[in-house]
Parts: C-alpha cells; sequence; structure tokens
C-alpha cells in the first residue's frame, strides 16, 4: 500500500519481504551481516557455524563475532551437528530450535504468579527480588518480553483483580483496594480512573447498566480519533456521523450495536445487547486509555525530538475492536492499495457477517469465515493466496488451535512466535497486530516506508535509513515503540480537524 493513502492502517512493502526471506534464499553476505548485528528477528532461521571453534549459534549469539571466513551457514541444528560442530553454551541454539527457552519460561512463571496474587508483592521491588536476577536483568527482561516495567506490570495486575472482586463480590472499595495491594484508597482510585475512564463504583454499575460514560484524559486529540473511527467512509459496519459513531462488533453473546457521543473531555456509549461490561473494555481499546501517552512525550522532549508529539501529546493506538478483526485487515491489506482493501474487507463482511436492524453488518466471526471456500471468495476479488491465508487462519481459530484473544495475556515474545507461525502473517503484519490490537507497547513494524522515510525526516537524514539504522534509530524509543511507530505514521500527515 502507498504511504499517503493509509495514515494509520496497513502498509505493507516489498522492503518487509526482502528482509524476512528464509535461509533458504538468503545469501551468505545478508546472513552475516545478521550475524554481525546480533539480529534476534532471526534466531531459528539459520544457524552459524564457526570452523575455527568448532561451534554453531544463533544469528543474535553475544560471544565475539567470528570472522566472515570462518563462518559456515545451517538451515538447522541438526545440518549443523552432521558438520561436526557442537552447540554453543552461551545462546542454547538447539533449546531455541526445540522451542525451549528456560529464561523466558522463568519470567513467565513469575508474570504468572504476579497476576494471580498482586497483593504478595509490595511493589516491584519484591517482584525483582523474588525473581531471582539482579534488577538490570529483570527490568531489560520485562522489556523485552512484556514490553513494560515491573512496577507497570504489578498496577495493571492490581487493577485486573479489582476489577474481578467489584463485579463478583459486594466487598466495600477499601477493602478490595488493600486485598489487592494498593498502599491507600487514593492510590486505586486514581489509578483505576487514569486507565478505565471511569471510578470502581461506576465500573461495578456496569453490571446492571446499559450505557456508560467514560473520561478522555486533558488534551485528548478527539480528531485523530474521529479520523481512525471513519477510516473507510463506505465501511459497512462503522459509521461516523459528526461527533455520534456506532459499530456493530462481536461480544461473546453474539453481535451488537455500540453507540458513542464523542465529546473533548468525555464519551457517552450504549451497547444494544450483551455485556456492557465487554462493551467498555472494546472502548477502553478504541480510545487507547490504558497506554502511557505522557511517559512517551516526556521520552521525545527528552530526546530532543518534541515535533513528533507535537499537538497531539495525547495520541493513543486505537485498537481495532477484535483481534481476528486485525488479522483480516492485515492479510487483506497485504500488496494491495488502502482503498482496495476496504473494498475486500466491505465484500467479506457483506458475505459473512451478520446484518443488525440499524443496516450495519457485524464483523464476520471465524466460524463463519471458516466455512467459506477460495471459490466464494475469488469472485470478490480476492486473490487466490489471500483466499487462502483468511479461511485457513480462521480455521485454525474457530477449531481452536490458535487462541487469538489468550494472546493479549501472553508474553509479547510468545505472542509473536504464535502469530509468526501463521502462514499469511509475516513480521510486518505481526507487529502491526501486536501494537493494533494486543497492545503491546513496543512494536514496530519493520520495513514500514511510512515509518522509514518520516525517521529521515525527524533525524534530518541525508539517506532513508535501512532496516539495521532504523532498528537502531527505533530503539531509543523503547519500551514505547509502539506509540513512537503511530506518530511517525502522522509527522507528515494533515492535523485533523
Ligand atoms: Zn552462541
Amino acid at each position: 500500500m502507498r504511504a499517503k493513502n493509509c495514515p494509520e492502517i496497513i502498509r505493507t512493502t516489498r522492503i518487509a519481504d526482502l528482509c524476512y526471506l528464509p535461509s533458504m534464499r538468503m545469501t551468505d553476505a545478508t546472513m552475516y551481516a545478521r550475524v554481525l548485528a546480533g539480529d534476534a528477528a532471526y534466531n531459528g532461521r539459520f544457524f552459524t557455524g564457526v570452523l575455527t571453534t568448532g561451534i554453531y549459534c544463533l544469528p543474535a549469539c553475544k560471544a565475539r563475532k567470528p570472522r566472515k571466513e570462518n563462518v559456515r551457514f545451517f538451515p538447522s541444528c541438526e545440518a549443523a551437528r552432521a558438520s561436526g560442530l557442537r552447540a554453543c553454551k552461551k545462546c542454547h541454539p538447539d533449546d531455541f530450535a526445540r522451542g525451549a527457552d528456560p529464561v523466558l519460561e522463568s519470567i513467565e512463571t513469575l508474570v504468572a504468579e504476579v497476576r494471580a496474587k498482586p497483593a504478595a508483592f509490595v511493589d516491584a521491588r519484591a517482584v525483582v527480588r523474588r525473581s531471582g536476577f539482579g534488577q538490570t536483568r529483570v527490568f531489560e527482561l520485562f522489556r523485552q518480553h512484556y514490553h513494560t516495567t515491573p512496577a507497570d506490570l504489578l498496577v495493571r495486575a492490581r487493577l485486573d483483580a479489582a476489577k474481578h472482586r467489584l463485579l463478583t463480590t459486594r466487598a466495600g472499595l477499601a477493602e478490595i483496594a488493600g486485598d489487592v495491594g494498593f498502599e491507600s484508597l487514593s492510590v486505586f482510585h486514581e489509578q483505576f480512573r487514569q486507565r478505565n475512564g471511569l471510578t470502581p463504583t461506576a465500573y461495578r454499575e456496569l453490571a446492571t447498566e446499559k450505557t456508560f460514560t467514560v473520561t478522555l484524559p486533558e488534551g485528548y486529540p478527539l480528531g485523530y480519533l474521529r479520523r481512525a473511527l471513519s477510516r473507510d467512509i463506505h465501511s459497512v459496519n462503522e459509521r461516523l456521523s459528526g461527533d455520534d459513531y456506532a459499530g456493530a462488533v462481536q461480544l461473546s453473546s453474539g453481535p451488537a450495536v455500540l453507540s458513542l457521543k464523542l465529546s473533548p473531555s468525555i464519551v457517552r456509549a450504549e451497547i444494544s445487547a450483551g455485556s456492557t461490561v465487554e462493551a467498555h473494555a472494546l472502548v477502553i481499546g478504541l480510545l487507547g486509555l490504558d497506554q502511557d501517552a505522557a511517559a512517551f512525550a516526556r521520552l521525545a522532549k527528552k530526546l530532543g525530538v518534541a515535533r513528533l508529539v507535537a499537538d497531539r501529546t495525547e495520541l493513543r493506538i486505537s485498537q481495532t475492536p477484535s483481534v481476528f478483526d486485525g488479522v483480516l485487515w492485515s492479510i487483506i491489506g497485504q500488496q494491495i492499495n488502502f482503498p482496495f482493501a476496504c473494498l475486500l474487507k466491505r465484500r467479506l463482511v457483506e458475505r459473512t457477517g451478520n446484518l443488525l436492524p440499524n443496516g450495519l453488518y457485524a464483523p464476520p466471526t471465524p466460524a463463519a469465515v471458516a466455512s467459506l471456500v477460495p471459490a466464494d471468495l475469488l469472485p470478490l476479488q480476492f486473490s487466490r493466496q489471500k483466499a487462502d491465508y483468511v479461511i485457513q487462519t480462521a480455521r485454525l481459530v474457530s477449531t481452536g488451535k490458535l487462541d487469538l484473544e489468550a494472546l493479549r495475556t501472553r508474553s509479547a515474545t510468545r505472542a509473536e512466535r504464535t502469530l509468526l507461525a501463521v502462514r499469511g502473517l509475516g513480521p510486518w503484519s505481526v507487529n502491526y497486530l501486536m501494537m493494533r490490537s494486543l497492545g503491546f507497547a513496543d512494536c514496530v513494524p519493520y520495513g514500514d516506508t511510512s515509518v522509514t522515510s518520516n525517521l529521515q525526516a525527524l533525524f534530518k537524514l541525508d539517506e532513508r535509513p535501512d532496516i539495521d539504522a532504523t532498528r537502531r534509530l527505533m530503539s531509543v524509543f523503547s519500551p514505547y515503540r509502539s506509540l513512537a511507530t503511530t506518530h511517525l505514521w502522522q509527522l507528515n500527515q494533515p492535523i485533523p480537524a
């Protein structure tokens, strides 16, 4: 897709494909360059044998870089061993190839503990102590695998536990705050309101109400939200007219209409059927309220690129209504322009979605798409390959082999590996999905032409950065690279009204 057509939705370029060819089609020079760059994205795609030491490694191994003339590349551990090489004791290539990752597993276990019993951890230091790693290492591991800090993950765990209690018990607020580990009722209140747009009491009332009101942070750039909500002006499943939005959504109980009334400080919401608690979660995602826009704006300022966030410091990444919806977008949008992608999406929704009384179609369920055969989609102008990818992915989801919604709670590393294993989802699509549908904070869709050309403009570079330069430039925005990407996409766009 051409960047100018699509400020914030699907952009797929051939660069992405060139950068991520499977090992069979990569040249030795390309692979050696990945080794020198220590590029973890290539771990498992090939293995590096070093003839002088007799060992084989992952491309990202932290050991001293071998000289080019001493290196041989192998497609698998088996092939390296067959040449008489031994596995490196630093990077454990065999563990990686087997899918075992002991350090990641220990962090995942720790996070599961924090989420199950947040009150057992007085503060982030307690999380660090429990990990058994040093503080610097734990921070690095949380950033790498969860895109956040131990403190932030702990607060989220406390809030999730509090939400559960608000809905399932009649306990008072002070009791709940204490039970989940907040040091005071006021801290609980403040954190809850900030990330959920309403008070704990109002949240509890969602169980019996069909309407609710979400408070926006000061300076929330409504224009960008309006643009996101009306990106396809011919959409058959959502409609924005002035400040009135109606979107057909799929809740766990079935299709429903979500109505929003936008205003600069609050959003009023109403759901026609199903769970209001689910509808609230959807609205929070749509508004991106639990993203730390302020922290990213401070970082941009500190880095001397306040221009990146000028006039939109509170910009968030509007989340797709479901992960499956994001998957459909990212497959349909590949290699075509934005208007054509919208057209294909509309046709798919009309073919498989549910027509509601107000004339909008609820998005298709995975089961509905899974029941198609490619011949159903070819007349809608899907390419054969795109039809295959869409249907095969829907089948993985509808048969339970791919649990997309569960990926939200897994580590980013695990979510990325799971999605990369799905045919039809390349590194660009996977990172796009992780930031637009799974809410991970530190993703970059590498190979995105709009990101690279706007990085060039932002840092006033003579040349458009290549993939390594892009990695280096973007690394300064960690752990907020998803927000950095979103702001880069907006950099040279007209400011919305
Ligand atoms: Zn190694």
